[in-house]
């Protein structure tokens, strides 16, 4: 099943459910290497897009929807996040503008997203960032579709080792010593603590496969 716009005007949905109930978690991580506010900003800025897409009503395409998104992360969620997160969704609408994404333009989307992290924060996969998560997820999802072909589901296998590959990459993190963001002025003591951005990317992306499953079963 191709994925359109109410594919990402639910992922938007489920993603700030997400972040809700993993509030608390992700304010204790960046609370262990930074400021403990990370779990409070993404929670009021998802909720706020979600706001926004209803009074949006009907969009045209999963670009349309991801592209008002972003412009609501990018004034609310706030801190170093938010024009991060932020620049991933307006990076991700643009690789969207179809009426609906078939796999690989599902991958080029998540590709785009994790390009929009790093030219905006410009850190490296390995400094304990969130892009330690976008990275490892852009990479599997252009893997998966070299093996996918073109099955119904074929956007949600993508989309499905897209977060599988940011889970393992936020886990991936805590060994690491900080060298960007705040976590950073912590140096050797940022080590043994996952990285809050990774984790929080890591839902995101898990909420955009489950997105994607559903609306296989749905109409699939
Ligand atoms: P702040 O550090 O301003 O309080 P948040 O707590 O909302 O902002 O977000 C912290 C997260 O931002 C970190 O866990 C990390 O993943 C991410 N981050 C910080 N700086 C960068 C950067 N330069 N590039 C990529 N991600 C970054
Ligand atoms: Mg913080």
């Amino acid at each position: 099943m191709p994925l359109d716009a109410s594919w990402a005007e639910s992922w938007i949905r489920l993603s700030a459910q997400a972040v809700a109930e993993h509030r608390e978690e992700l304010t204790a991580l960046d609370t262990a290497i930074g400021d403990g506010d990370h779990g409070t900003n993404l929670d009021r800025g998802l909720r706020a897009a979600v706001t926004a897409l209803q009074d949006a009503g009907e969009l045209p395409t999963p670009g349309a929807v991801l592209k008002r998104a972003a412009t609501v992360l990018i004034s609310t969620v706030g801190g170093a996040a938010g024009p991060l997160i932020g620049t991933a969704f307006l990076r991700a609408s643009r690789e969207a503008d179809a009426p609906v994404l078939d796999a690989s333009g599902t991958a080029r989307m998540v590709v785009a997203a994790c390009e929009g992290v790093l030219a905006r924060g410009h850190a490296e996969v390995g400094d304990k960032t969130m892009v330690d998560a976008w990275t490892a997820a852009a990479r599997a999802a252009q893997e998966a579709v070299t093996r996918v072909g073109q099955s119904a589901d074929a956007p949600a296998v993508v989309l499905e080792a897209a977060a599988g590959a940011a889970a393992a990459g936020a886990a991936a993190t805590e060994p690491m010593r900080a060298r960007r963001g705040r976590a950073s002025f912590l140096g050797e003591r940022s080590r043994g603590h996952r990285d809050p951005g990774a984790e929080s990317t890591s839902l995101i992306l898990a909420a955009a496969a489950r997105s994607a499953r559903q609306a296989c079963e749905v109409r699939g």
